[in-house]
């Protein structure tokens, strides 16, 4: 006898069914050498797959121990019996096993894969392996498409891949028509005389006439165990088939293959994916929107602020904004305006006098906005000249007939150029244009509304006959607290008036007000929008659990094939992340989407994207793939190899 290879010794097995424990193996043992050809037969119910099992480590002894090649298989972690499953075994089950995702190449392949074989090297091997085995022309068929006998073939050429030092073979005619399964022990006692020890487990006779050694099971124990013939000297085995077990270098072909399997099993079940992508889809859609839509109109009111003026405080007579006496008010003047500019912080001050009017240049007639203000009104007001002058002081003083036109009346009055010097009338009142300003960045400011400014004396002197203004803006200085220069306009106005019947605005206030508001918006709507991905992310995990349901078999297979837990972890955890990435890309496209239509549909400000919001919303989506992809990973991984393979 040669060398002994695998030796069990004293083993049981005993199962807990319900109440009482069922003992399938009873004190087992049995010795096993290199090269032999074994049957192990018996009627059905008599412990032949449970034997198999524990002899492929698929499974443990209840007692007793048993040495692979000396080893001690009972000290070993699940990892080190995967490599075990690896390396030394092949299997070859009734009901064949094969991915049906994948191809009979793709199937061959599987074992390499987890040995951490290269691309290039899985290829060849599985093509010389299937060639051998009369398959050439079915390398890209799926299992469903070959027959019986050839699918069986694969399953050998899968069992060989990695060496197949040891083949279990378990009713590997069982599903056979009697031819098919006549070449099927030919093929078995070929592999046999090229060196690889088989052991096979059948009920029928006939099968195993083909073996060397025959044991026979019943109700657990050994009750007979015949030699027939002395194996023919077993060949060793080729280096080539030995060389795949040192390979321990990490190899991206593993992520590579489960990123594969992902995205096979996603377009398998594209609605259910894309169903599930969904939540994921919207969540981030409406946290980026909405970050976007914070963003832009809070942009725009504080665009439509600093039009206003950088930091500027109106003064309008009444007692609020909504005073509606307020237009009888005349509080207000030209004086209080004066008064100020003693203020030490006061860089420029204007009153203002306002009108509507028809603006009449030649035989064109337009309305626009008349403005009686002071010399300062274009500092104020951030107004720059395009061309001309503005008026001075002397003007002022002279109620003289002049005025500064803005860039949309000078377009729309004068497209030849020729404002300068040219006389308008204001109502019946003639003026002459002396300066023109450039078109000042504004958000809200009709753009299309004419402005013409004239010193506020003509306008309340020539066109009103009124003595009073209808407000007063105050530019301060820039280093100045907009609050403490509030306060003190406000006492002096309130020294002069002797009450207080005004009322002031703060750009600046309103600008902090308008920021601390969008804030906290931005702040609850992402709440909402973050509780949507939660939702989001136990979709994704509830579907990742019935995906582990449904492919349990799989699991069971990749497991027998050599695959170690943290494979079987990997390629679900890549599946969950892979649909929480793509859904959150789906999500960030649809922001986009949105945006344009919001854009489209003449919204007066457009959405902002910050590249922050769409990192964090990848970040996001990932980290809940991670998370929620976790647990179903785990449970996939935790399955026990024998009890997923029997599952359907
Ligand atoms: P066979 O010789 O037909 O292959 P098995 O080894 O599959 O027999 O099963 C032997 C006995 O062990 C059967 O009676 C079966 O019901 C029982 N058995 C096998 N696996 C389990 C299990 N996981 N739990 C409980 N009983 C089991
Ligand atoms: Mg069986």
């Amino acid at each position: 006898m040669g060398e002994v290879l695998l030796n069990i010794v004293d083993v049981s097995r005993s199962f807990i069914a319900g109440e009482q424990e069922l003992t399938v193996l009873k004190n087992i043992n049995l010795q096993i050498c290199r090269g032999e050809l074994i049957a192990i037969i018996g009627a059905s119910g008599s412990g032949k797959s449970t034997l198999m099992n524990i002899l492929g480590c698929l499974d443990k002894p209840s007692a007793g121990s048993y040495f692979i090649n000396g080893q001690d298989t009972s000290r070993m972690d699940d990892n080190e019996l995967a490599a075990l499953r690896r390396e030394y075994f092949g299997f070859i089950f009734q009901r064949y096993h094969l991915l049906g995702d994948l191809t009979a190449q793709g199937n061959v392949e599987v074992p390499a894969l987890y040995a951490n074989e290269g691309a290039q090297t899985r290829h060849e091997k599985a093509k010389k392996l299937l060639t051998r085995l009369g398959l050439s022309d079915r390398l890209d068929h799926k299992p469903s498409q070959l027959s019986g006998g050839q699918q069986q073939r694969v399953s050998v050429a899968r069992a060989l891949i990695n060496g197949g030092d040891i083949i279990l073979a378990d009713e590997p005619t069982g599903a056979l028509d009697s031819s098919s399964g006549e070449e099927m022990m030919k093929l078995i006692q070929e592999l046999n005389r090229d060196g690889h020890t088989i052991i096979l487990v059948t009920h029928d006779p006939h099968i195993a006439e083909f073996a060397d050694r025959v044991i026979e099971l019943k109700d657990g124990e050994i009750i007979a165990d015949k030699q027939k013939r002395i194996p023919v000297k077993a060949n060793q085995l080729s280096t080539d088939q030995q060389a795949s077990k040192t390979s321990k270098k990490i190899n991206w072909s593993r992520y590579l293959e489960a990123l594969k399997m992902a995205l096979i099993a996603m377009s398998n079940h594209r609605l259910r994916t894309f169903l599930t992508m969904l939540g994921i889809i919207i969540g981030i859609a409406s946290v980026v929107s909405v970050v976007a839509l914070g963003a832009g109109s809070q942009q725009s009111i504080l665009d439509n602020i600093a039009s206003m003026g950088t930091n500027t405080i109106e003064i309008k007579p009444g007692t609020g904004r909504g005073d509606r006496r307020s237009e009888r008010v005349r509080s207000l003047t030209a004086d209080d305006a004066n008064a100020l500019k003693i203020l030490p912080y006061v860089d420029s001050v204007t009153p203002t006098v306002r009108t509507n009017v028809a603006i009449r240049y030649a035989s064109e007639t337009v309305t626009g906005s008349i403005q009686g203000v002071g010399t300062e009104y274009f500092r104020v007001r951030g107004y720059a000249l395009a061309k001309g002058q503005y008026f001075a002081d002397d003007s002022i003083d002279t109620l003289e007939q002049v005025a500064v036109i803005d860039a949309n009346t000078d377009q729309t009055l004068f497209p030849d150029g020729n404002a300068l010097g040219s006389v308008i009338f204001l109502g019946r009142l003639p003026v002459r244009i002396i300066g023109v300003t450039k078109p000042i960045q504004s958000v809200s400011d009709n753009s299309d509304e004419l402005n013409v400014w004239l010193p506020y004396t003509t306008v309340s002197g020539r066109i009103f006959r009124q003595n009073y203004v209808n407000d007063i803006t105050v530019r301060i200085d820039a280093n100045v607290s907009s609050d403490a220069a509030e306060q003190g306009i406000i006492s002096l106005l309130t020294m002069r008036h002797g009450t207080v019947d005004f009322f002031t605005i703060n750009t600046d206030t309103i600008r902090k007000s308008i920021e601390k508001t969008s804030e906290t918006m931005t702040l609850l709507i992402s709440a909402i929008a973050f509780i949507s991905l939660l939702v989001g992310g136990i979709g994704v995990m509830n579907i990742m659990l019935v995906s582990v349901t449904e492919r349990t078999r799989e699991i069971g297979i990749r497991m027998a094939v050599g695959a170690r837990q943290t494979d079987i972890m990997r390629q679900f955890l890549i599946e969950a992340v892979l649909v929480c990435f793509c859904g959150g890309a789906l999500g960030i496209g649809l922001a986009y989407f949105i945006g344009m239509i919001f854009t489209y549909t003449g919204s007066s400000f457009q959405m902002i994207y910050s590249s922050t919001s769409i990192v964090a919303a990848f970040a996001c989506s990932t980290l809940i793939g991670i998370v929620f992809g976790y647990l179903p990973a785990r449970n996939a991984a935790k399955l026990n190899p024998v009890d997923a393979l029997s599952r359907d």
